[in-house]
């Protein structure tokens, strides 16, 4: 019947306008339903089963239902995957209710400003970033917020930087302006956003609020963009979490220039939290690092390695901290046995201040801080100011704790409302209720049985429901045996139910006394509460000092385990590590196999260190263990080297070839490209550069020709020289040693045997003297035919070889990038010997492989045969 909607309809319809942009989860009865469109995307998202309610019209509505009780677990699947949920409840009992039940939305929940349990991961932090862009969209002010923690971080940012920042960490929600256009490095992170809100432009300009959050001192002198950002992040948590946001206490700034940067394609490269598209997780530098006691500290840990620092002296402090914990093993574990017996205090807290916070909340905390004395002892004497000032801000809370000790019973329900929170003898009030009540209790069970000898009916019980309260009832067999008082109330099919005045007088004691216990001890836990909130402020500092204990102790196991070092960071300009490993790739190798590096950077004299090897030497993984190691001493841990002197680097930026993980296309290249040219715009001479067989996208001259002119750039006498790891299998490239004097070649060592090389993964001074093309490619089991006609093919190129720098000598002074265009090389593009290889590759018919792969490849074969 077209045109007819039921009042439940009706009444699900007008909720649902008021959250057009939500999953309603409409209660009725045990279900939460969804329906029409939210009923679709329900069932779509959470695999639940789609139906219709009143199938048989002939417009059906879709419905998805779901328990109530399990209700937590499929909302956290819907925020997971970027939805939000409106959770909408009958908010009278429908016994009681007349006609339709009244109904209304008592929560929304969204990805990035929950804060129970149920939808967070222990571990990890749960980010809202608000971004504000400016009119011409070159720069945007970044609001941070973890609502589950109190974390509150703005800053403002050129677009590109923005984008960088906001790279470093997973956000669960971003919050945008309606109708705003994006730079195209922020319109590139926001495209792999899990969850975007847009809000009014009004919503981002209620600075006035932001002030009086936060104290207008606190926030005096943020950049404009940076407060427009953090109205918008405020207002709208305010909005969705209907609470005051007590726990959001201190404006943190967000400044490009505090900590290292670290590029996207870099975070990536590095693989430090996600493996490599297909990888394995354990395969991870987190995996090797995540050690910590706690939840907090796990994401205290987390963020010093998103967020590793430029300055030497806070760089210092922190390893100093880490180093007293490393010397003594037996404090060490003090330390983390006390952690590990924690719960999280910082979302406790922030519960606490939100006012979400349930009795077990509290006896966690309770039993988080009766750990604090003992941990504050364990940190007594430290010669660490930084462990000093850790154990200055642990505050135990004795007065706090005692009362909660004494109040609470050890092992509360999780309701709130029914009771059997408080411990007898901690009020007196309470007690005499409690007497009371159970006085009650004793008087039932003795009317019963007065009553079941006077009646004869040994059936006869007293029982309770909500809405008759208590009364007698006697079993159909036995009712006409009922007393002529007994007043009846009810007719089950089974039974009668009766009343009695006496029963109804004592009922008013009884139930009184329970009902009044009941709400008196909800007050007492509504003061204890109350009595923690007022302690937010110390409470939030001992929980962020015990994360960070908790960080650094976990740096402190994984030195002692592994025999890391403490490096030295400074401010001088040099770079050197000696028998330095990559922390994971040493830890998938039997114990011992892993053979350790040098390196030594220096802008004055060995600013570039252009490394060659065959495929499987070793490269990359020496190039990227020197990244992680100087992230690894920024962030404030040891390090896996014999000895570590850095000069402290201000950002990282490591570039892999296309063709290094997914075959080269032309879009792969194109990306290459740019951020090649990003680097060489944005590297100082403080940054560090990894380019790993860069121009590998594209033809063999081609590429070479670029990483040729790369290196150049790099090596500039006006402008910065940021040190440079370049590896290439470009075998050319290593006579711009001769020509540039920063230049140094290095090479990785291999030995032959017989056919075969041995691969010795030791870096050395000097070029690689052959590429081993053919000895890898007999490796791979190339059939022998092919490798002749390889041998034949390279006689023809070497004849005709030519010296690249002989045909193109590099510009006497090569200028800085901004100065202009730089006249290109191009030494092969035309040449005759391309199409020549392009017909072998056709005879070669090699399946796996891409053109332009196999041409790569080719070409090291040609370098190999040169020599045999
Ligand atoms: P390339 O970049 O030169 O092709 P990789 O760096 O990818 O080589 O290294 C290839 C493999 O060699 C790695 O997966 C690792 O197993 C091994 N390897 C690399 N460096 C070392 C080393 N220093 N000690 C032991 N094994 C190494
Ligand atoms: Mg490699």
């Amino acid at each position: 019947m077209a045109g007819k909607t039921s009042p439940l309809m009706e009444q699900f319809g007008r909720i649902k306008r008021a959250h057009p942009d939500s999953i309603l989860f409409f209660r009725v009865g045990d279900f939460y339903e969804t329906f029409h469109d939210d009923a679709v995307e329900a069932a779509r998202l959470l695999g639940i089963t789609l139906t219709s309610r009143n199938k048989n019209d002939p417009d059906p509505i879709p419905l998805a239902g779901i328990p109530w009780h399990q209700r937590d677990v499929y909302v956290a699947r819907l925020l997971k995957q970027g939805r939000r949920v409106a959770i909408c409840e009958q908010l009278e009992d429908p016994a009681e209710a007349k006609g339709l039940v009244e109904r209304g939305v008592t929560e929304v929940l969204t990805p990035g400003s929950v804060v129970a349990d149920a939808f967070l991961v222990a571990g990890e932090s749960n980010y809202l970033a608000a971004v504000a862009p400016s009119d011409d969209s070159m720069r945007a002010g970044i609001a941070l917020v973890e609502a589950s923690t109190g974390e509150f971080l703005a800053g403002e940012f050129a677009a590109d930087e923005a984008a960088a920042e906001l790279g470093r960490y997973v956000i669960a929600e971003y919050v945008l302006p309606a109708g705003i256009v994006l730079a195209r490095p922020l319109e590139a992170v926001l495209f792999g956003a899990r969850a975007v809100t847009r809000l009014p432009a009004a919503r981002f300009e209620e600075e006035d609020a932001l002030a009086k959050h936060f104290g207008a001192a606190a926030i005096a002198g943020a950049p404009p963009l940076a407060a427009r950002a953090a109205a918008a992040a405020l207002s709208y948590l305010r909005e969705v979490q209907g609470s005051a946001l007590a726990q959001v206490r201190r404006f943190g700034r967000l400044a490009a220039r505090d900590h290292l940067g670290i590029d996207p394609a870099t975070r990536r490269s590095l693989e430090l939290f996600e493996p490599a598209p297909g990888g394995d997780p354990a395969h991870t530098l987190w995996a090797v690092l995540h050690r910590t006691c706690t939840p907090a500290g796990a994401r205290r840990l987390r963020a010093l390695i998103e967020r590793p620092l430029v300055d030497p002296v806070l760089i210092e402090r922190r390893l100093e901290a880490v180093a007293v914990l490393v010397d003594d093993p037996a404090r060490r574990q003090t330390v983390r046995r006390l952690l590990g017996e924690t719960y999280d205090l910082e979302r406790l807290t922030a519960r606490v201040a939100s006012g979400k916070v349930n009795a077990r909340d509290l006896v966690a905390l309770r039993a988080t801080l009766e750990r604090v004395p003992a941990l504050a002892a364990a940190l007594g004497g430290a010669a660490a100011p930084e462990l000093a000032r850790l154990a200055e801000a642990l505050d135990p809370h004795l007065e706090l704790c005692g009362t909660l000790a004494r109040a609470l019973v050890d092992d509360p329900p999780v309701g709130i409302k029914d009771g059997g929170l408080i411990r007898p003898g901690y009020d007196e009030d309470l007690d005499g209720l409690r007497e009371l009540a159970s006085g009650g209790k004793r008087w039932l069970a003795q009317f019963e049985a007065r009553e079941r000898e006077a009646s004869g009916i040994p059936s006869l019980k007293v029982g309770y429901n909500r809405v008759f309260g208590y009364y007698l009832e006697i079993t159909r067999t036995h009712a006409a045996k009922a007393p002529a008082h007994y007043e009846r109330r009810q007719t089950l099919t089974t039974a009668e139910r009766y009343v009695t005045p006496e029963l109804r007088e004592k009922e008013s004691q009884v139930l009184g006394a329970e009902e009044r216990l009941r709400q008196a001890e909800h007050e007492r836990f509504l003061e204890l509460r109350d009595a923690c909130a007022a302690c937010i402020a110390t409470l939030q500092d001992t929980a962020a000092a015990l994360a960070l204990l908790d960080a650094f102790a976990a740096l402190a196991e994984v030195a002692a385990l592994s025999g890391w070092t403490r490096p030295r960071v400074h401010g001088g300009d040099r770079l050197v590590l000696q028998g330095s490993r990559h922390p994971v790739v040493e830890r998938l190798l039997p114990p011992g196999r892993f053979v350790p590096n040098d390196v030594e950077l220096d802008p004055g004299r060995r600013q570039i260190v252009l490394l060659t090897g065959p495929n499987m030497a070793g490269k990359s993984t020496y190039m990227r263990q020197v990244a992680l190691n100087v992230l690894l001493a920024q962030a404030g841990s040891f390090v896996p080297c014999a000895s570590a002197d850095i000069g402290v680097v201000d950002q990282l930026f490591t570039r892999v070839g296309a063709g290094d993980h997914v075959a080269g296309g032309q879009s792969t290249f194109m990306v290459e490209m740019v951020e090649t040219a990003n680097i060489l715009r944005r590297a100082t001479a403080r940054s560090l550069v990894v380019l790993d067989e860069i121009g590998r996208g594209t033809s063999t001259y081609d590429g070479m020709s670029l990483a040729w002119a790369v290196t150049e750039e790099l090596h500039r006498e006006s402008g910065p020289r940021p040190r440079t790891l370049f590896a290439t299998h470009y075998h050319e490239l290593t006579k711009l040693a001769e020509h540039l004097p920063r230049v140094i070649n290095r090479s990785v060592r291999v030995e032959e045997y017989g056919e075969d090389v041995i691969f010795l993964h030791e870096v050395v001074d000097g070029p690689a003297d052959r590429s081993y093309g053919i000895h890898v490619a007999r490796l791979a089991g190339m059939p022998e035919p092919v490798v002749a006609r390889a041998r034949a093919i390279l006689a023809l190129l070497e004849a005709e070889r030519v010296d690249p720098l002989e045909a193109a000598p590099a510009p006497e002074s090569a200028g800085h990038v901004a100065d202009g265009p730089r006249p290109q090389l191009s030494l092969f593009g035309t040449d005759p010997r391309a199409e020549e290889l392009r017909a072998l590759l056709a005879e070669l018919d090699v399946d796996r492989m891409s053109p332009r792969d196999a041409l790569a490849l080719l070409y090291e074969w040609k370098e190999g045969l040169r020599r045999v």
